[in-house]
């Protein structure tokens, strides 16, 4: 089940990640600027990443290893930062989003809600 404080960390931790661009960011400044300890981001990036959402790779910062994390899902708004945030992406509040995952029950390749999210957006641009 959703909460709601992992919905609005889900949230705020794609938009820093899509306002990255395509250089990314690294985990550890994500940490840092959602006030949240690495375990718990660790968790949000291996939900993401396995809906495909981001991608990390692995990066010597600083004499540390940490993750440089990037958007996989370009949708139009985030080469537009005028046009709005990913509030809407409907994975954030899914109630299935425990079970959804690439190799899981559910996917994001067969969801009708992300589709639909997506061509709205595609629409839209
Ligand atoms: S079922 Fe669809 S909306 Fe829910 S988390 Fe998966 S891809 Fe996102």
């Amino acid at each position: 089940m959703v909460g709601a404080g992992k919905t609005t960390i889900e949230q705020t931790t794609l938009r820093l990640v899509a306002k990255a661009g395509e250089k990314g960011i690294l985990q550890s400044k994500l940490c840092k600027k959602i006030a949240v300890d690495s375990r718990r981001v660790s968790q949000i990036m291996a939900r993401l990443e396995s809906k495909r959402m981001i991608k990390r790779e692995r990066e010597m910062h600083n004499g540390r290893w940490t993750y440089r994390v990037v958007a996989e899902i370009k949708p139009p708004e985030f080469r537009n930062p005028k046009v709005g945030s990913l509030i809407g992406v409907p994975c954030a509040s899914c109630k299935e989003d425990d079970k959804c995952s690439t190799t899981g029950i559910i996917t994001p390749e067969k969801c009708d809600s992300l589709t639909r999210w997506l061509m709205k957006l595609a629409a839209a641009a």
